[in-house]
């Protein structure tokens, strides 16, 4: 039961309720520690008072011997004068009877309105009875038997013969033998034979010695083995004559078993059991350095296998198995010597130690590729994995265990980047090629921000007459940092990051405030293109992206067409048939792009309303070198206009070209022939002939 807590029942009541408590005494003491007024529990008169019956009048303080508890240092009348709190002193006073008897003591300090120190309300416990039994060996055998049966440590005491005099239960559990048989007999009476003679021997030190000792001991426990930290200790009667042997262990296998725990996460995948990251750059500096000892080579191949988690839901136990399943089959194929490690969800890596001069990379990492791929790689008719396997190899890539796993990844990813399944070994076109990758990468989403974009025009004909109809609206950026980048390289990136979403508005907004100055300065309508990647296409505000620009520009929607690849459409064909159908409500013109590069799917041309289609520049480079591409440039026109769409044909640069296309009754034409992409100003110049109104 919880005690009661003496000061704070002093602290909310009146002295007099304190004797509710039982044989507690209240005792109000004024500023000289004078006994003002006595209250006696229920049930006795002031006359009881053990500390005497006339306590009233006299100082409190006389009469006492020494606080007994706690000893701060500080004298019973210090603490008193201090004017703190008087918290469970217990003091020992000789009463009148002669008995000593002993007190437990609690105060707290009295002041007045203005803060002049008034007395000390107390109260005070006779708890003689309670201490004095504390000797009384009944007593005494009851509590240490209460202790030592519930201390979670083992507890032996032996006699000087080695014979058990007491165990408690977890001791019990250590030997496997119940109390009963083991009290009164020696070790090697009742314990295993290694189990005793260790004990025996450890006991014969602590006898002879009579000196401390720790030891490590583990015993076997149905939920595995536990290791206890053991001190064992000499023990001596009052006369200081040497009686037995005490011992008292420590169970450290909970903290143990956390140490382990904590060292497996630290160095395992705990889906797959392999090592992870921090292991496998361990094993492969040990095999670098092997390999340089021996005059071996070492190698490491890192297992892309993003596009598993990019096509797969969210049911991460299944995947987990899957995993599971691909690393086993890794582990079977490649050498026991080797290790087969997980880097993180979706990367794998084998470090390939003692390779021969002659022993291919190519190879082994050939054999890994087949295994992935034909391991199960199917799943309700999908593919499930389409692994890229970047090599590198020491020491012909580096020494270095971190250079060579990052060579290895940098091959991984231009693997990736190469095709659908690949293999690619490290070199340094890979390491350059990567690293502007990653500068462009973090210099770009500033791009917008920071004011570094430009639009250039490039002009479209109308291939009967020659006369600008339109303009083709195409980015530039000049990086402070990187200088001069073309859209072919960091559209993608931007694509790939998001950060197209942000160039995309820019885009749309700078052109539409260009096509209405442009149209102030011609005497007929001129069409803007802006082309729009299926990021963008497919963001949830791409269509109100497309007002804002036309309203804040205040251009009429027939004065814009967005350009669409078929690539754009392929990634998310009902949000960008949605898109279109709302685009071309607006009056904004579509576009089809690039016809002929992407999947050449006639069911586009059937499925989404475009106004035009842009025959790519490469079908119009074949046209005039060979028949078969003049008879494919044929064919896409007639087909188009049998669709009632517009044919633009991009990329026409000489004049042969031009007469072509338009012997084939192609509508428009863009190219180097007519004019490159020029800035703003220089489109209004092109205009001249036209009666330029003003220049921008
Ligand atoms: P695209 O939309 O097919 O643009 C036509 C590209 O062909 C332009 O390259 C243009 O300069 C080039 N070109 C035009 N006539 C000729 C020619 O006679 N011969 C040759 N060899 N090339 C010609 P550019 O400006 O480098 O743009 C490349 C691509 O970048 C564009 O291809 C387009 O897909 C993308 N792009 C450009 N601006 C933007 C933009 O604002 N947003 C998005 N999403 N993509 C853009
Ligand atoms: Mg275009
Ligand atoms: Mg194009």
């Amino acid at each position: 039961m919880e005690q009661p807590n003496l000061l704070q029942i002093d602290e909310r009541s009146h002295h007099t309720d304190l004797t509710s408590i039982a044989g507690l005494w209240g005792i109000e003491l004024d500023a000289e520690l004078w006994v003002k007024s006595l209250t006696p529990p229920q049930g006795l008169e002031p006359n009881d008072c053990p500390c005497g019956p006339d306590l009233i009048g006299e100082n409190f303080l006389d009469g006492f011997i020494k606080p007994t508890s706690p000893s701060n240092g500080s004298t019973l009348e210090e603490q008193f004068s201090s004017r703190a709190q008087i918290q469970h002193i217990t003091l020992a006073k000789k009463c009148e009877s002669g008995l000593v008897s002993t007190f437990l003591i609690n105060g707290i300090p009295k002041f007045s309105n203005n803060g002049t120190f008034t007395g000390y309300s107390c109260s005070l416990l006779d708890v003689t009875t309670v201490a004095s039994r504390a000797e009384e060996p009944p007593y005494y055998e009851a509590m240490l038997s209460t202790f030592i049966n519930n201390v979670p440590s083992t507890v032996v005491i032996k006699d000087v013969e080695g014979r058990f005099i007491a165990v408690n239960p977890l001791a019990e559990r250590n030997y496997g033998v119940p109390r009963g048989r083991l009290i009164g007999r020696c070790a090697s009476d009742v314990l295993p034979g290694d189990v005793a003679r260790q004990s025996c021997r450890e006991d014969s030190s602590v006898l002879e010695t009579e000196a401390m000792r720790e030891v490590e001991e583990s015993y076997d426990w149905p939920d595995g083995v536990h290791t206890f930290h053991t001190f064992k200790f000499p023990i001596f009667d009052s006369d200081q004559c040497l009686i037995g042997s005490g011992a008292i262990g420590i169970d450290l296998t909970p903290s143990k078993r956390i140490e382990q725990g904590l060292l497996y996460r630290a160095y395992y995948d705990s889906v797959t059991g392999l090592p992870n990251n921090q292991l496998a750059h361990d094993r492969l500096s040990q095999a670098i350095a092997a390999a340089k000892r021996f005059d071996k080579k070492a190698g490491v191949l890192v297992i892309d296998l993003n596009y598993f988690r990019e096509t797969r839901n969210a049911d991460s136990q299944n995947n987990d198995e899957i995993y599971l399943k691909i690393a086993r089959a890794l582990k079977r194929i490649h050498r026991e010597i080797d290790t087969v490690a997980r880097l993180d969800e979706t990367t794998f890596c084998v470090v390939l130690s003692n390779l021969s001069p002659t022993d291919s990379l190519q190879a082994i990492a050939d054999k890994t590729l087949d295994l992935i791929r034909s391991h199960k790689n199917r799943e309700n008719g999908t593919e499930l994995f389409r692994p890229a396997i970047g090599m590198a190899l020491s020491p012909d890539d580096s020494c270095n265990a971190s250079d060579l796993m990052q060579q290895a990844r940098l091959a991984s990813k231009k693997a990736r980047k190469h095709g659908q399944y690949g293999i690619c070994r490290y070199d340094r076109e890979t390491l350059g090629a990567l690293v502007r990758r990653r500068e462009i990468e973090a210099t770009l989403f500033h791009a917008a921000g920071r004011d570094e974009l430009e639009l250039a025009y490039q002009p479209i004909t109308e291939a009967a007459t020659g006369n600008i109809i339109g303009a083709e609206a195409l980015v530039r950026w000049t990086s402070p940092e990187l200088g001069r980048i073309g859209p072919d390289e960091f559209i993608p990136i931007a694509e790939k990051t998001g950060a197209i979403v942000d160039i995309g508005r820019w885009v749309l907004h700078r052109a539409c405030t260009d096509a209405v100055k442009i149209n102030a300065c011609s005497s007929r309508s001129i069409v803007t293109s802006v082309n729009v990647s299926a990021r963008q296409l497919t963001n949830a505000d791409f269509v109100d992206t497309v007002k804002a620009a036309l309203h804040e520009a205040a251009l009429s929607p027939s004065l814009l067409k967005i350009e669409l690849t078929e690539t754009t459409l392929a990634d998310d064909e009902p949000v960008a048939k949605a898109v279109i159908d709302e685009l071309r409500t607006l009056g904004v013109k579509i576009v089809l792009d690039d016809f002929g590069t992407g999947y050449s799917a006639l069911l586009y041309l059937q499925k989404y309303s475009f106004n035009q289609l842009k025959i790519d520049r490469a079908f119009v480079d074949e046209m005039d070198k060979h028949k078969d591409g003049f008879l494919l440039t044929e064919g896409i026109i007639r087909m188009a206009h049998s669709l009632r769409l517009e044919v633009v044909a991009e990329g026409v640069e000489t004049t042969a070209q031009r007469n072509i296309l338009i012997d084939l009754g192609c509508d428009f034409l863009q190219g180097y022939l007519i004019s490159k992409p020029v800035p703003v100003h220089g489109f209004l110049q092109l205009l001249r002939p036209e009666k330029v109104v003003s220049a921008a």
